[in-house]
């Protein structure tokens, strides 16, 4: 019953395509079908909407917000792929990373698609955008999505991320790396009933998961003229988050951690105060960590 109620608290978030409309554009066809525009959020307690009220976000400049129970799934802009169904936490990970157009990037655990097609807005569908799943039914829902949403720099692999060669021609220009590995799923509010009753087994598993999502980072360090790499996952554990991290570093020395977005109200756990966490008390969102590691030596701004 807390749990629902949690869950009822978090808003209905869009992502604008800004592949296919703008975001003025998306918010006058909204206010000509019946929603009520309030403007530009400046404090959270402001994306706690009723009814047809909808707002633009305040941290992140492509996101309206809507009541919880807004359904969208039939409405012309999600069935032309203008909006992205997709929670605020989820938009993070894209949006810090911010590839430029023209640069060569890579989705490593990218199905069913959301922060691809987020990326390749970014990047204004110009560049190499490769997107890897080891899942092929994933990869082709993902597909499908992607086309909606018009995205056109993608390279979809059938693949396992971990086997994908870091020194292969194909991905020498790889300058940006998103992962977004599978993990618990804890802060998922309709997943938090499913984790095993039994202490010991869910320990196992998160063990292994940690495990996997450390392999993967440092995999996906490897890539030789990389400059960043998100990580992200939407777990509450420290396990397969701060504790990854520091694993990562500890074996990584020449990278670091960039602070993150200090207007976010809700930090890593210390020390790694420049990651972020979201929640439903303290973001309005689901659960999700984000880490963004840079390289040393690259040179360029550090800053969010
Ligand atoms: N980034 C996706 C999005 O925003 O839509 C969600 C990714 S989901 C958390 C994790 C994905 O990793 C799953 O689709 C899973 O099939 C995939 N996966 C798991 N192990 C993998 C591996 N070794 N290589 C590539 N993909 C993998």
């Amino acid at each position: 019953r807390v749990q629902q109620h949690a869950g009822d608290q978090v808003p209905r978030y869009v992502r604008v395509n800004t592949l296919k409309t703008t975001v003025e554009d998306a918010v006058d066809y909204l206010k000509r079908d019946g929603f009520s525009y309030l403007g530009e959020a400046v404090r959270l307690d402001d994306l706690a909407l009723k009814k047809k009220d909808f707002v633009r976000d305040l941290h992140l400049p492509e996101l309206l917000v809507f009541s919880p129970k807004t359904d969208f799934h039939d409405h012309f802009l999600y069935t032309a792929g203008h909006i992205i169904l997709q929670d605020k936490a989820s938009c993070l990970p894209a949006f810090l990373l911010n590839p430029p157009p023209g640069s060569t990037v890579i989705d490593a655990c990218a199905a069913p698609g959301n922060k691809t097609s987020h990326l390749a807005a970014l990047m204004k569908n110009k560049g190499r955008l490769f997107a890897f799943d080891l899942d092929a039914k994933r990869l082709s829902t993902m597909s499908t999505l992607l086309l909606r949403a018009g995205v056109t720099c993608q390279q979809l692999a059938n693949q396992d991320f971990l086997k994908v060669d870091p020194e292969s021609q194909d991905y020498k220009d790889v300058e940006y790396v998103l992962l977004d590995p599978s993990c618990s799923g804890s802060g998922m509010l309709c997943l938090r009933d499913t984790t095993s009753a039994d202490p010991e087994k869910e320990q196992a598993r998160l063990a292994s998961l940690a495990s996997f999502q450390l392999r993967c980072l440092n995999h996906g360090l490897r890539f030789p003229r990389l400059k960043r790499l998100v990580y992200s996952t939407c777990s509450i554990h420290r396990q397969e988050n701060e504790e990854v991290i520091t694993a990562c570093l500890q074996q990584n020395p020449n990278f670091r951690l960039v602070p993150l977005l200090a207007q976010w109200p809700e930090r890593g756990l210390e020390p790694l105060s420049q990651c972020l966490r979201a929640s439903t008390t303290k973001t309005r969102t689901h659960g999700f960590f984000v880490a963004l590691l840079e390289k040393h030596s690259g040179g360029g701004d550090s800053k969010q």
